[in-house]
Protein backbone atom coordinates (compact mmCIF):
# COMPACT_ATOMS: atom_id res chain seq x y z
CA UNK A 1 0.00 0.00 0.00
CA UNK A 2 1.13 3.63 -0.91
CA UNK A 3 0.18 5.75 1.90
CA UNK A 4 0.90 9.31 0.84
CA UNK A 5 -1.22 8.98 -2.34
CA UNK A 6 -4.73 9.22 -2.01
CA UNK A 7 -7.04 6.31 -1.56
CA UNK A 8 -9.00 7.20 -4.86
CA UNK A 9 -7.58 9.04 -7.71
CA UNK A 10 -9.22 9.80 -11.01
CA UNK A 11 -7.71 11.11 -13.64
CA UNK A 12 -9.11 12.53 -17.12
CA UNK A 13 -11.97 10.05 -16.82
CA UNK A 14 -13.66 9.62 -20.36
CA UNK A 15 -16.89 7.67 -20.85
CA UNK A 16 -18.92 7.45 -24.45
CA UNK A 17 -21.35 5.57 -25.06
CA UNK A 18 -21.53 4.76 -29.10
CA UNK A 19 -25.56 4.88 -30.58
CA UNK A 20 -25.56 2.37 -32.89
CA UNK A 21 -27.81 2.78 -36.55
CA UNK A 22 -28.59 1.68 -39.94
CA UNK A 23 -28.56 -2.11 -41.23
CA UNK A 24 -24.90 -2.70 -39.74
CA UNK A 25 -25.61 -1.48 -36.35
CA UNK A 26 -22.56 1.56 -37.35
CA UNK A 27 -21.94 3.81 -34.87
CA UNK A 28 -23.70 6.86 -35.83
CA UNK A 29 -23.50 8.92 -32.56
CA UNK A 30 -21.82 9.38 -28.90
CA UNK A 31 -23.32 9.94 -25.78
CA UNK A 32 -20.41 12.32 -24.04
CA UNK A 33 -21.57 10.74 -20.63
CA UNK A 34 -17.97 11.92 -18.72
CA UNK A 35 -15.82 13.93 -20.32
CA UNK A 36 -12.94 14.49 -18.38
CA UNK A 37 -13.27 13.49 -15.05
CA UNK A 38 -10.38 14.45 -12.46
CA UNK A 39 -10.67 14.34 -8.59
CA UNK A 40 -9.21 12.47 -5.15
CA UNK A 41 -10.42 11.19 -2.47
CA UNK A 42 -8.60 10.81 1.04
CA UNK A 43 -8.93 7.65 3.48
CA UNK A 44 -11.66 9.04 5.72
CA UNK A 45 -12.94 11.76 3.16
CA UNK A 46 -16.36 12.72 1.60
CA UNK A 47 -16.34 13.61 -1.86
CA UNK A 48 -19.87 14.58 -3.14
CA UNK A 49 -20.48 14.75 -6.71
CA UNK A 50 -23.52 17.09 -7.46
CA UNK A 51 -25.29 17.54 -10.41
CA UNK A 52 -28.80 17.50 -12.32
CA UNK A 53 -30.54 13.87 -13.49
CA UNK A 54 -28.51 12.98 -17.00
CA UNK A 55 -25.03 15.27 -15.43
CA UNK A 56 -22.80 11.92 -15.75
CA UNK A 57 -22.49 11.47 -11.69
CA UNK A 58 -23.44 8.13 -11.72
CA UNK A 59 -21.50 7.01 -14.55
CA UNK A 60 -18.36 7.96 -12.76
CA UNK A 61 -19.26 5.71 -9.90
CA UNK A 62 -19.96 3.14 -12.35
CA UNK A 63 -16.89 3.40 -14.13
CA UNK A 64 -15.04 3.45 -10.96
CA UNK A 65 -16.68 0.00 -10.08
CA UNK A 66 -15.55 -1.36 -13.62
CA UNK A 67 -19.09 -1.70 -14.30
CA UNK A 68 -17.78 -1.03 -17.86
CA UNK A 69 -14.48 -0.09 -19.65
CA UNK A 70 -13.39 3.33 -19.70
CA UNK A 71 -13.19 5.60 -23.18
CA UNK A 72 -10.01 6.91 -21.09
CA UNK A 73 -8.36 7.94 -18.36
CA UNK A 74 -7.02 6.11 -15.09
CA UNK A 75 -8.46 5.59 -11.77
CA UNK A 76 -6.12 3.82 -8.66
CA UNK A 77 -6.92 2.51 -5.93
CA UNK A 78 -4.47 2.92 -2.97
CA UNK A 79 -1.83 4.01 -5.76
CA UNK A 80 -2.47 0.77 -7.76
CA UNK A 81 -4.08 1.66 -11.36
CA UNK A 82 -7.82 -0.32 -11.38
CA UNK A 83 -9.46 0.43 -14.50
CA UNK A 84 -7.33 -1.73 -16.78
CA UNK A 85 -7.16 -4.26 -14.15
CA UNK A 86 -7.48 -7.88 -15.60
CA UNK A 87 -10.73 -9.87 -14.20
CA UNK A 88 -8.63 -12.30 -12.08
CA UNK A 89 -8.15 -9.48 -10.15
CA UNK A 90 -11.21 -7.43 -10.18
CA UNK A 91 -11.92 -9.53 -7.07
CA UNK A 92 -9.17 -7.80 -4.76
CA UNK A 93 -10.83 -4.06 -6.04
CA UNK A 94 -14.23 -5.32 -5.86
CA UNK A 95 -12.98 -6.53 -1.74
CA UNK A 96 -12.21 -2.86 -1.29
CA UNK A 97 -15.03 -0.44 -3.40
CA UNK A 98 -18.20 -1.37 -2.69
CA UNK A 99 -21.66 0.53 -3.19
CA UNK A 100 -25.15 1.46 -1.69
CA UNK A 101 -27.51 2.14 -4.18
CA UNK A 102 -30.63 4.17 -4.56
CA UNK A 103 -33.68 1.90 -4.67
CA UNK A 104 -32.47 -0.70 -1.34
CA UNK A 105 -35.54 -2.76 -1.98
CA UNK A 106 -34.25 -3.57 -5.66
CA UNK A 107 -30.45 -4.51 -4.89
CA UNK A 108 -31.59 -7.03 -2.55
CA UNK A 109 -32.63 -10.35 -3.11
CA UNK A 110 -36.31 -10.66 -1.66
CA UNK A 111 -36.14 -14.22 -1.72
CA UNK A 112 -33.13 -13.76 0.66
CA UNK A 113 -33.02 -12.77 4.88
CA UNK A 114 -30.60 -10.80 6.34
CA UNK A 115 -28.70 -13.81 7.92
CA UNK A 116 -27.90 -14.98 3.93
CA UNK A 117 -27.34 -11.17 2.22
CA UNK A 118 -24.98 -10.38 5.00
CA UNK A 119 -23.12 -14.09 4.73
CA UNK A 120 -22.86 -13.79 1.01
CA UNK A 121 -19.89 -10.93 0.74
CA UNK A 122 -18.24 -12.89 3.97
CA UNK A 123 -18.45 -15.83 2.60
CA UNK A 124 -17.56 -15.27 -1.15
CA UNK A 125 -14.40 -13.16 0.00
CA UNK A 126 -13.48 -16.48 2.46
CA UNK A 127 -13.49 -14.21 5.68
CA UNK A 128 -15.04 -16.37 7.89
CA UNK A 129 -13.70 -19.40 10.16
CA UNK A 130 -16.76 -21.92 11.00
CA UNK A 131 -20.33 -21.51 11.51
CA UNK A 132 -19.84 -19.27 15.07
CA UNK A 133 -17.64 -17.48 13.56
CA UNK A 134 -20.11 -16.03 10.71
CA UNK A 135 -22.77 -15.76 12.67
CA UNK A 136 -20.74 -13.07 15.15
CA UNK A 137 -19.86 -11.31 11.98
CA UNK A 138 -23.21 -10.97 11.23
CA UNK A 139 -23.95 -9.93 14.61
CA UNK A 140 -21.06 -7.32 14.48
CA UNK A 141 -22.43 -5.83 10.90
CA UNK A 142 -26.42 -5.32 12.37
CA UNK A 143 -24.51 -3.29 15.43
CA UNK A 144 -23.00 -1.54 13.57
CA UNK A 145 -25.74 -0.23 11.08
CA UNK A 146 -27.90 -0.14 14.27
CA UNK A 147 -30.53 -3.35 13.00
CA UNK A 148 -31.90 -4.63 16.05
CA UNK A 149 -30.30 -8.71 15.89
CA UNK A 150 -33.90 -10.74 16.17
CA UNK A 151 -34.01 -8.78 12.41
CA UNK A 152 -31.17 -11.62 11.04
CA UNK A 153 -34.36 -13.97 10.17
CA UNK A 154 -36.40 -11.65 8.08
CA UNK A 155 -36.91 -10.46 4.62
CA UNK A 156 -36.57 -7.54 2.90
CA UNK A 157 -40.31 -6.33 2.25
CA UNK A 158 -40.66 -6.94 6.34
CA UNK A 159 -38.65 -3.92 6.74
CA UNK A 160 -38.91 -0.38 6.08
CA UNK A 161 -37.05 1.77 3.67
CA UNK A 162 -34.44 3.29 6.03
CA UNK A 163 -33.91 -0.46 6.95
CA UNK A 164 -33.82 -1.51 3.93
CA UNK A 165 -30.54 0.98 3.49
CA UNK A 166 -29.48 -0.29 6.96
CA UNK A 167 -29.31 -3.73 5.53
CA UNK A 168 -27.57 -2.47 1.91
CA UNK A 169 -25.00 -0.70 4.17
CA UNK A 170 -24.33 -3.59 6.29
CA UNK A 171 -23.71 -5.05 2.70
CA UNK A 172 -21.36 -3.03 1.65
CA UNK A 173 -19.32 -3.17 5.13
CA UNK A 174 -19.01 -6.94 4.89
CA UNK A 175 -15.83 -6.79 2.90
CA UNK A 176 -14.09 -4.72 4.94
CA UNK A 177 -14.29 -1.70 2.48
CA UNK A 178 -11.93 0.92 2.18
CA UNK A 179 -14.32 3.05 -0.37
CA UNK A 180 -17.92 3.17 -0.83
CA UNK A 181 -19.80 4.49 -3.01
CA UNK A 182 -22.98 5.69 -2.11
CA UNK A 183 -25.31 6.43 -5.59
CA UNK A 184 -27.97 8.14 -4.68
CA UNK A 185 -28.56 6.43 -1.40
CA UNK A 186 -30.34 8.43 0.52
CA UNK A 187 -32.98 9.81 -2.03
CA UNK A 188 -36.06 7.79 -2.04
CA UNK A 189 -36.06 7.98 1.89
CA UNK A 190 -38.38 11.15 3.86
CA UNK A 191 -36.29 13.87 5.11
CA UNK A 192 -36.41 12.28 8.95
CA UNK A 193 -35.14 8.80 8.12
CA UNK A 194 -32.54 10.39 5.78
CA UNK A 195 -30.94 12.15 8.39
CA UNK A 196 -30.79 9.47 10.37
CA UNK A 197 -29.00 7.29 7.50
CA UNK A 198 -26.48 10.69 6.85
CA UNK A 199 -25.73 10.32 10.54
CA UNK A 200 -25.05 6.45 10.23
CA UNK A 201 -22.48 7.11 7.21
CA UNK A 202 -21.21 9.54 9.34
CA UNK A 203 -20.87 7.94 12.47
CA UNK A 204 -19.12 4.43 10.31
CA UNK A 205 -16.49 6.66 8.55
CA UNK A 206 -15.45 8.19 11.87
CA UNK A 207 -15.09 4.47 13.29
CA UNK A 208 -13.90 2.77 10.66
CA UNK A 209 -11.48 5.98 8.81
CA UNK A 210 -14.32 4.92 5.25
CA UNK A 211 -13.52 7.20 1.99
CA UNK A 212 -17.26 7.73 0.93
CA UNK A 213 -17.77 8.81 -2.85
CA UNK A 214 -21.29 10.54 -2.34
CA UNK A 215 -23.67 10.67 -5.41
CA UNK A 216 -26.26 13.11 -5.15
CA UNK A 217 -28.81 15.15 -7.11
CA UNK A 218 -29.01 17.18 -4.21
CA UNK A 219 -26.90 20.07 -2.64
CA UNK A 220 -28.82 20.69 0.85
CA UNK A 221 -28.56 16.38 1.26
CA UNK A 222 -24.53 16.78 1.01
CA UNK A 223 -24.10 19.86 2.87
CA UNK A 224 -24.28 17.96 6.59
CA UNK A 225 -21.83 14.83 5.48
CA UNK A 226 -19.38 16.06 2.68
CA UNK A 227 -15.97 17.15 3.30
CA UNK A 228 -15.59 18.50 -0.37
CA UNK A 229 -17.70 18.82 -2.98
CA UNK A 230 -17.56 18.55 -6.81
CA UNK A 231 -20.07 19.89 -9.22
CA UNK A 232 -20.61 18.30 -11.98
CA UNK A 233 -22.15 19.62 -15.38
CA UNK A 234 -23.20 17.74 -19.32
CA UNK A 235 -20.16 14.99 -18.19
CA UNK A 236 -17.62 17.77 -16.49
CA UNK A 237 -16.50 18.77 -13.18
CA UNK A 238 -17.38 22.65 -12.87
CA UNK A 239 -17.06 23.64 -9.52
CA UNK A 240 -14.70 21.63 -6.70
CA UNK A 241 -14.10 22.74 -3.45
CA UNK A 242 -13.94 22.27 0.32
CA UNK A 243 -18.20 21.71 1.90
CA UNK A 244 -17.31 25.10 3.74
CA UNK A 245 -15.97 27.16 1.06
CA UNK A 246 -18.19 26.55 -1.54
CA UNK A 247 -21.31 26.77 0.61
CA UNK A 248 -20.05 30.14 1.63
CA UNK A 249 -18.85 31.48 -1.28
CA UNK A 250 -19.49 29.65 -4.44
CA UNK A 251 -17.81 30.62 -7.69
CA UNK A 252 -19.46 29.38 -10.42
CA UNK A 253 -22.85 30.24 -11.86
CA UNK A 254 -23.97 26.79 -12.42
CA UNK A 255 -23.57 26.19 -8.46
CA UNK A 256 -24.84 29.44 -7.66
CA UNK A 257 -27.78 28.60 -9.03
CA UNK A 258 -28.38 24.84 -7.51
CA UNK A 259 -27.34 26.92 -4.40
CA UNK A 260 -30.19 28.93 -4.84
CA UNK A 261 -32.56 26.11 -4.57
CA UNK A 262 -31.29 24.88 -1.08
CA UNK A 263 -33.49 26.00 1.53
CA UNK A 264 -32.50 28.30 4.18
CA UNK A 265 -32.95 27.67 8.12
CA UNK A 266 -34.28 31.25 8.45
CA UNK A 267 -37.91 31.50 6.84
CA UNK A 268 -37.27 35.17 7.24
CA UNK A 269 -33.70 35.29 5.40
CA UNK A 270 -33.70 36.74 2.26
CA UNK A 271 -32.52 34.07 -0.39
CA UNK A 272 -32.88 34.88 -5.00
CA UNK A 273 -33.75 31.96 -6.48
CA UNK A 274 -31.45 31.78 -9.90
CA UNK A 275 -34.07 30.06 -12.35
CA UNK A 276 -32.09 28.66 -14.85
CA UNK A 277 -33.31 29.23 -18.91
CA UNK A 278 -33.82 25.98 -21.26
CA UNK A 279 -33.15 22.19 -20.37
CA UNK A 280 -29.84 20.70 -19.64
CA UNK A 281 -28.81 20.31 -23.35
CA UNK A 282 -28.25 16.27 -24.73
CA UNK A 283 -25.02 14.78 -24.23
CA UNK A 284 -24.71 13.44 -27.45
CA UNK A 285 -24.05 17.25 -29.46
CA UNK A 286 -22.72 19.23 -25.73
CA UNK A 287 -22.75 22.91 -27.18
CA UNK A 288 -19.03 23.87 -27.81
CA UNK A 289 -17.40 26.29 -25.45
CA UNK A 290 -18.56 26.20 -22.01
CA UNK A 291 -21.32 23.49 -21.96
CA UNK A 292 -22.81 25.52 -19.45
CA UNK A 293 -23.50 28.95 -22.06
CA UNK A 294 -26.67 28.11 -23.38
CA UNK A 295 -27.76 28.76 -19.57
CA UNK A 296 -25.53 31.03 -17.87
CA UNK A 297 -26.66 34.51 -17.39
CA UNK A 298 -23.26 36.03 -17.62
CA UNK A 299 -22.46 33.90 -20.69
CA UNK A 300 -20.46 36.13 -23.12
CA UNK A 301 -18.36 35.49 -26.70
CA UNK A 302 -15.39 34.02 -25.25
CA UNK A 303 -17.80 31.49 -23.28
CA UNK A 304 -19.89 30.51 -27.01
CA UNK A 305 -15.54 28.97 -28.43
CA UNK A 306 -13.25 28.55 -25.82
CA UNK A 307 -13.81 25.75 -23.10
CA UNK A 308 -12.39 26.90 -19.40
CA UNK A 309 -10.55 24.57 -17.50
CA UNK A 310 -10.74 24.21 -14.00
CA UNK A 311 -8.63 26.85 -12.79
CA UNK A 312 -7.86 27.88 -8.43
CA UNK A 313 -9.75 30.20 -7.48
CA UNK A 314 -8.66 30.02 -3.92
CA UNK A 315 -6.70 27.38 -2.29
CA UNK A 316 -8.17 24.05 -2.80
CA UNK A 317 -10.96 26.01 -4.60
CA UNK A 318 -11.39 25.14 -8.22
CA UNK A 319 -13.68 26.63 -10.82
CA UNK A 320 -14.11 26.48 -14.82
CA UNK A 321 -15.73 29.78 -15.65
CA UNK A 322 -14.11 32.65 -17.77
CA UNK A 323 -14.64 34.96 -15.08
CA UNK A 324 -12.57 33.02 -12.93
FE1 LIG B 1 -21.01 31.33 -17.74
FE2 LIG B 1 -19.05 31.84 -19.45
FE3 LIG B 1 -18.48 31.16 -16.95
FE4 LIG B 1 -19.44 29.36 -18.66
S1 LIG B 1 -17.49 30.39 -18.81
S2 LIG B 1 -20.07 29.65 -16.57
S3 LIG B 1 -20.87 30.60 -19.83
S4 LIG B 1 -19.55 33.00 -17.63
Amino acid sequence: MICDRPLLEVNALKKHFPIRGGLLGQVTAKVYAVDGVTFTIKRGETLSLVGESGCGKSTVGKAILRLFNLTDGEVYLNGERIDNMPGHRLRMMRQRVQVVFQDPFSSLNPRMKVRDILAEPLLNFGLVHGRKDLKDKIETLMDKVRLPRDAIDRFPHEFSGGQRQRIGIARALAPGADLIICDEAVSALDVSVKAQIINLLADLQDELGLALLFISHDLATVEHLTHRVAVMYLGKIVELADRRALFAAAHHPYTRALLSAVPVPDPLAKQQRIILKGDVPSPIDPPSGCRFHTRCPFAFDRCRSEEPVLNPVAEGHLSACHLA
